[in-house]
Order: C-alpha cells, then structure tokens, then sequence
C-alpha cells in the first residue's frame, strides 16, 4: 500500500522549477525515501498499523516530514517557549521552498544543526531524522500545546488522512510572508546557487 504521507510530499513539490540535474536527483532521493519510510513504519507501532482510533505517539509523521507552521503560528510557538521569532527560527527552523516562488519556514529535524536557520538545499529534503520537536525518548511533541494545525489533521488510522490541502501549513504561505519572518532574506540564493545563506541578522517585523 502506497503510504499517504510520501504521496503528500510528492505534491507539495514542484520538481519542474528545478535546475533538470537537480531533477533527477531529487527525484532518486525521494524514491530512496519512499523505501525508506516504508521500513521504518516497520518499526513504528502506528494506530494504523496497531487498528485503534487513536494516535499512539509512534512519531512515525514525524519522522515522515516535519509539520509546516502556518506565518500566524509562528509567534504563539516562540512565545510559548520563551523565545523571540528569530530565536524560535535560529534554533529550530530552517527555510524551504516548493516552487522557487514562495519561501516558507519549517522545522529543522534533529542532526540539522549545520543549516538551521537557513535555506535547506533540495537533498536534504529527505534527511532521515525526527522533527527537531519530537521527544525520542518519551515520545511527545515538545511543542504539543501550541503544535501547527498541520499536525492536529494526521490521524493515520483515518483514510485519506491530512489529504486535505486546505489545512497544510504550506497553503497558508504568500511570497510576503518569508520577509515578515526575514527581512534581509533574497529570494534570489536558488538562481544564484547560493543554498545556505547567512542567518538572519535582522529583527522580524511584527507579523
Ligand atoms: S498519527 Fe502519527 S504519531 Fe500518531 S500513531 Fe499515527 S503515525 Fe504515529
Ligand atoms: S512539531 Fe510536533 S507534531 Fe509537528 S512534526 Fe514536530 S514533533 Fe511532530
């Protein structure tokens, strides 16, 4: 069975816009992925897999892709945890695109260290790893509270579970929104094969 969460990711990205030698490989890496999600919900006791109603924390969504927090958000998460918006996005986001046209911001996952904070190059998309969020140990969003509505929409035991684009965080994103966030972010470091810019040294506007 086709898992419904790469199907998801297959469509939140537009490979078109890519450079075609970024194509190919992107395209090699999210087959790589599909396998690879497919072991590891193996090892993930999922509601789906276990036949409850109920999610069972397995952080197999998690580990799938990050949760894409709406640009309203933004701000109740960093203060929930006591941090400023560029604190909150320094330490735990990194900026990723679809179309080359509308950035947005989104978890990092653990052993992203070396580009929090900044634009995430296409190959690793696909780093195999848990959100920066998930609690591995004791098996929790350390974020739960005031989690993205993204994450409140996946309940794998439900058929077409999160197909409701509606409610992805990513649709909730304009071409503006990344400059509240950033303001001294160029739209322009994929053309100039520039993945990894700088941090951001300039305070976000008020969103
Ligand atoms: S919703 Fe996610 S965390 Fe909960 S059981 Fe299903 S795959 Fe696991
Ligand atoms: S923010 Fe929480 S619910 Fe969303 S992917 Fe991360 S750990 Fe999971």
């Amino acid at each position: 069975m086709k898992d419904p969460f790469i199907s998801i990711l297959n469509q939140k990205f537009n490979t078109d816009v890519m450079p075609r030698p970024e194509q190919s490989i992107w395209r090699r890496l999210a087959t790589e992925y599909e396998s690879h999600i497919v072991q590891e919900s193996q090892r993930h006791f999922t509601a789906a897999r276990v036949g409850i109603n109920q999610c069972m924390r397995c952080g197999l969504c998690c580990y799938q892709y990050p949760c894409i927090p709406r640009p309203e958000e933004i701000e109740p998460i960093a203060k929930y945890l006591g941090l400023t918006i560029l604190e909150l996005i320094n330490n735990y986001m990194v900026i990723d695109t679809a179309d080359c046209k509308t950035y947005f911001l989104r978890w990092a996952k653990h052993r992203e260290e070396d580009i929090i904070g900044k634009m995430i190059p296409p190959a690793r998309t696909f780093d195999r790893e848990y959100c920066i969020f998930y609690d591995k140990e004791n098996k929790h969003c350390l974020i739960h509270p005031v989690r993205p509505q993204e994450a409140k929409i996946v309940k794998c035991w439900r058929a077409n579970s999160g197909n409701d684009r509606s409610c992805w965080g990513i649709t909730a994103w304009n071409s503006d929104h990344i400059l509240y966030f950033l303001p001294d972010f160029s739209p322009h470091i994929l053309e100039d094969n520039k993945y990894v810019p700088p941090k951001s040294s300039m305070l976000p506007s008020k969103y």
